[in-house]
This record gives structure tokens, sequence and C-alpha cells, in this order.
């Protein structure tokens, strides 16, 4: 929707008091992302360019997640003849599967690998797309793309694992890529969007590195570093591992956010909150089976991090029903225990979806739109940022709030 239909929406609204429709209402309102991965975002279209560019280099096989056998990535790549069949080939959707979902990112990965300029690009694009779905606040997760050019460390290049050309690529490097695609395009639709560094689970020794880019970065507005993440699998895992690393961030005054209580169990949840000290948990879904340990979440002032259709699609969310039963979604125990919970989108490009959609089956689910503006203040208020940038998301969510729904803000 353009911003001009955007302001005859809510222009109608105010003189005839039109109610627009759920997707309208959700696409229109001023949102805040929290937890979304940027090459989980990548642009479909700047993939599949990439891709035909750089057949020759992609690896010709890679271990399957779903099989555990070769897969053959060049040629299921140069097999997609339309950008239609590469989009196929890049979303799990409908298999309800982690490993599916993986393997999506390994066929994808290898494309962007090692390319700064389409680092940029695709950290632009991320704008691009935020603020086509009116996302005016993001705390992104350069997840992949951090490993993805760490694999051009020495070791691994002896392994001739990935592309030889570029041999000095640094994590610093990479960074540096992201912020300036991401200034770039928040400049372009006066968004605002920071970064979120993330530890690799089975990479422990990256940690110290990501900590330090953390404190290097974290005065860099716009578009600084404000938080540290665990992906690729959970902290609890192997606490011990990462534990020295956050003991510094926590010293450091670094805010972390770790994914935990997604595929592993709710111990993993309590080492993120009361171990590490993480302010917020990404998913945490195993945390709703056990009323004791949201209880003293929720006491402690941890945040969730709830991305709905990833939780379908990748398996998270254990239902037996043939079709998903919203109203039973985690989110609603996690809300019933007084938790701040956020929405947030995970992997749109992957799970073909996007942040209004997001919101639009947390109201299929039974939230009405009141909570789901809750929701959003929510996310605002769990926000790393820096507190001038936030105030300005804030005043634009009260002014969506006064203007379409005037009746419950008074309220
Ligand atoms: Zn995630």
């Amino acid at each position: 929707m353009a911003p001009d239909e955007r302001q005859a929406v809510r222009a109608g609204y105010a003189t005839h008091g039109e109610r627009p429709d759920d997707k309208t209402w959700a696409h229109l309102l001023p949102k805040v992302e929290l937890h979304v991965h940027l090459d989980g975002a990548f642009d479909p279209a700047l993939l599949f360019e990439l891709a035909k560019k750089r057949l020759g280099e992609l690896p010709e096989n890679t271990e399957s997640a779903v099989t555990g056998k070769a897969m053959a990535v060049r040629d299921k790549v140069a097999s997609c003849e339309k950008l239609e069949d590469f989009e196929k080939l890049i979303t799990c959707k409908g298999q309800r599967s982690l490993k599916a979902m993986l393997d999506c990112f390994n066929i994808f990965l290898p494309c962007v690998r090692g390319d700064l300029n389409a680092v940029e690009e695709m950290s632009y694009r991320f704008c691009c797309r935020q603020a086509k779905e009116n996302v005016v606040y993001t705390e992104e997760f350069p997840r992949e793309v951090w490993p993805g050019l760490v694999r051009y460390s020495p070791h691994l290049l002896l392994d001739g694992e990935y592309f030889s050309g570029e041999t000095r690529l640094d994590p610093e490097a990479a960074v540096a890529a992201v912020t300036r695609g991401l200034r770039r395009g928040c400049r372009e639709h006066g968004i605002v969007v920071n970064q979120i560094l993330c530890c690799i689970s089975f990479q422990p020794s990256w940690s110290t590195a990501i900590v330090d880019l953390a404190l290097k970065h974290r005065d860099a507005f716009p578009c600084a570093v404000v938080g540290i993440d665990v992906a690729a699998g959970e902290v609890g895992d192997d606490p011990a591992q990462h534990a020295p690393a956050f003991q510094r961030a926590n010293e450091l005054g670094i805010k972390a956010t770790l994914h935990a209580g997604e595929m592993g169990g709710p111990e993993n949840v309590r080492h993120a909150v009361f171990d590490f000290r993480a302010a917020r948990v990404g998913h945490g879904y195993a945390a709703a089976d056990q009323p004791e340990l949201l209880k003293a979440c929720v006491a402690e002032g941890a945040h969730f991090e709830v991305c709905p259709t990833s939780s379908q699609e990748t398996g998270a969310w254990h239902y037996t029903d043939d079709k998903p039963p919203w109203p039973k979604h985690p989110l609603h125990a996690m809300l019933e225990a007084g938790a701040s919970v956020s929405i947030n989108s995970d992997d749109p490009s992957v799970f073909v979806t996007d942040l209004t959609e997001e919101f639009c089956v947390c109201l299929r689910a039974g939230l009405t739109r009141q909570e789901a503006l809750q929701l959003n203040r929510n996310a605002l208020q769990a926000a790393f940022g820096d507190r001038k940038e936030l105030q300005e998301v804030r005043r634009l969510i009260d002014a969506y709030a006064m203007q379409m729904d005037p009746v419950s803000v008074s309220a």
C-alpha cells in the first residue's frame, strides 16, 4: 500500500468512521519487530540473480539436514528457470520441519557468502521490505551472514569448503557492509533498524569476538549494534561453553536476547533468563508448559519474542490437529501468566510471511486489536535501541492508536 493510500484509509476512518478490515489495520499499524534474521529476510529476486551469476562457484553438494545425505545444491539451483521455481526451492512452507528450513539456508546462503556488495544490498533491501510493511522499528539479526563470512577464516579456507576468491574477509567487514546497507535503507524510508549480533551455538570460540564487535559498535547510531544473541541451536545445549563471553557482556552492559525453548526444553529458557541474564528470550514456547518457570520468568521481567508462523512451520509448536489450533498457541499461556510478549516474523522469506500477516494470525487466533496493539507496545518497551529513537516510534504508535481507535485509547 502506497503512503497516500495509507493516508486515505486513515482519513476515511477519521472522517466517516470506516473501520478497516484486520489486514489493513495490521498493515497500517506502525510496527515494532524485535526478532527477524537478515538472512531469513533476503530478497528472493536478488538471491536468484546472485545464484545465476555465481552458479559455477556454488558447492556441488552439501549434507541435507533432512536426509543426512548429499544434496545437489548446484543442480537444484541450475534447474530453476524462473524466479518462482527458485522461490519454491528456498521456502519450507507447509513442511513443519526445522530441518527442512535449514536445507533452504543451505541452498541460498552460498549465493551470498563472501560477497560484501551483495550483503550490503541485501541489508538495504531488508529496510525496503520493512518499510513496505510499515515496520518502523526493527532489531534484526545478521545471523548467518556472520558465520558465512567467518567461513573465510584460514582453517576453513584450507578445507576448500567455500569460495576461494576472498581470503581477507573478517567479521568486522561484514558488520560494516550490513551497516552501510541498513543506513542507506533507513535514510531513504525514514525507519529505524538496529542490529543484534549472533553467537553460534556450536562455535563458542567465536563468541568473544562477537562481544568485542558489539562493544565497538554499540554507540554507532544509526543502525548500531544494540545486543547479542545465540542462534543456530540454543545456548542451553552447552551453556558452559558460552558462559565466559556472556559474563563479560553482562559486565559491559551489553544486552542479550537468546534463542531458547524453541526446539529445546524449558531448562534452556531457565538458563537464558537466570544464568545468562538475557532480557529477552527468542521463542521460549517450552516455558509455556511449565507454569512455575513461566511465573519466575515473568517475575524476572523477561520478554518473549514469539514468532507465530515460524513456530508452526518449524514444528517448534507441537500440535496434532490437521490445522494449526491457533487459540491454543503457547502465546496465550504466556499472556495469561502476565508475560511481556511481542510478535515477530523470524525468517519471513523462508516462511513466506511478513509482520502484517503475523499480526493477522494473532487476530485470527482470538486476540483483539487492542491486545495486538499492546503486543506492539510491549515490543517497543523491550527494545534495546536508543531511547530517543524509541520515543519517536512511541509517538507514531500513539498517533495511530488515537486516530484508529480513540475509544479504546481513552478507556
Ligand atoms: Zn530466530
